[in-house]
């Protein structure tokens, strides 16, 4: 029997609702599988910042330190709550940003999915929306604007000012471009280089160290398009993405422009990889708007345990029955309110009902021997 460590980092928010989905889940996954889960709970975000002055404790630091896989829910603060917390000890300055630091997170993966029976979620007209959509996206997710060099001051002329720079080095640029390469090589040989090259130098470093990487994988067309046209393109014809890379921040805005076009960010699993370890969060935030309702669409969260399942602990065919589980609650016609348009036909039910649906699906499948 494995024994996993999973480290779990429930949040702000909608965080703590999801969470407890996805907890349902893994403790089924353990019932159905030779593996236990040591589940850790762990204090992140505003929630610890209000608890003891530190948004990244040392005692979850610790926690992830031990972990075999971090689970990650939702943190962040309203506009208005966020001016509680000093500038730096503010959520995604202060937990999530030194998280993806601490473990060198380098490579986000969002799956963009919507299959075929799924398709009227979206708001995309039919005719746009085809098949369904099938993308996953690839973003840099340690460098960039995100942690480049910062700093806020006054000029000689008495001005309030603000210095935030773009860097990547070449070694960071290539490593994710080998994880989408290797992805593409895996999928339909097909990636979209999403760039801006026509105005920043940051991107024409990345191209050029794109053409090198891409002498590896002779077999992967490479479709190069600046991130403004794609933004465009992402609602015009979806179909035609099947891999994309992008640094950090064009990846931050364009994943969640694809949770757009699928429906709800509800929609929006995760995978963040780093050479040594890897941790798993929803794309979406932590909702103040609908936080402690029981209305938040758990599919990103308990997703985003099915990629830990596949890609931390090889358990990729109960990955799949996760998938299906979840698949088959939407077929069933059940959806949480974000999805469910007035006279669709869906019916609407809490995040909890959700969770147990999915539950009730995943314990009649067939068990799998790993
Ligand atoms: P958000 O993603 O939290 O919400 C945007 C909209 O999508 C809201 O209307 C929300 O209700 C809806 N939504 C999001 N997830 C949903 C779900 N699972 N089910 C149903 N509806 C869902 O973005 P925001 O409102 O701009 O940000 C709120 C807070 O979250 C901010 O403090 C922000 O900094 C933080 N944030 C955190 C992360 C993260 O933890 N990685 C990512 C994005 C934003």
């Amino acid at each position: 029997m494995t024994n996993y460590k999973i480290a779990l980092l429930a949040g702000d928010g909608i965080g703590p609702e999801v969470m407890k989905e996805a907890v349902k889940v893994l403790e089924l996954v353990q019932q159905r599988n030779d593996v236990t889960f040591e589940l850790m709970p762990a204090l992140f975000g505003a929630s610890a910042y209000f608890d003891c002055g530190n948004p990244f404790p040392d005692e979850t630091i610790a926690i992830c330190d031990q972990a075999d896989a971090i689970l990650k829910g939702t943190i962040g603060l309203s506009h208005e709550e966020s001016k509680n917390i000093p500038i730096e000890l503010q959520p995604e300055r202060g937990a999530l940003l030194p998280l993806r630091k601490r473990y060198n997170t380098y490579a986000n993966f969002r799956p963009v999915y919507l299959p075929k029976e799924l398709i009227h979620f979206s708001p995309l007209k039919p005719e746009i929306i085809g098949d369904g959509i099938d993308i996953i996206m690839v973003r840099e997710l340690v460098g960039g604007l995100y942690f480049g060099h910062k700093e806020m001051g006054i000029t000689d002329e008495g001005l309030r000012y603000v210095h935030e720079t773009l860097e990547y080095d070449e070694d960071q640029i290539r490593r994710v471009l080998h994880e989408a390469f290797k992805l593409a090589m895996l999928r339909k040989k097909v990636l979209h280089n999403i760039h801006k090259s026509n105005v920043l130098k940051s991107s024409v470093l990345w191209n050029e160290v794109l053409e090198e990487v891409a002498v590896e994988y002779p077999e992967v067309e490479v479709l190069h398009q600046l991130v403004d046209s794609a933004a465009t393109q992402l609602c015009l014809n979806p179909a035609q993405f099947d891999v994309m890379v992008m640094e950090n921040m064009f990846g931050d805005i364009l994943s969640d422009q694809a949770g757009g076009i699928l429906g709800s960010l509800g929609l929006m699993p995760s995978a963040c990889i780093g050479p040594d370890k890897a941790y798993y969060e929803p794309s979406h935030g932590s909702a103040p708007d609908i936080a402690g309702q029981n209305i938040a669409n758990p599919y990103s969260m308990i997703g985003s345990v099915a990629m830990m399942l596949e890609n931390s602990f090889d358990m990729k065919e109960e990955a799949n029955n996760v998938w299906n589980a979840m698949k088959g609650v939407f077929g069933d016609g059940f959806s949480t309110p974000d999805l469910s348009k007035p006279d669709s036909g869906v019916t609407m039910i809490s995040t909890d009902a959700f969770g147990d649906k999915v539950v009730e699906k995943l314990r009649n499948m067939p068990r799998v021997s790993q």
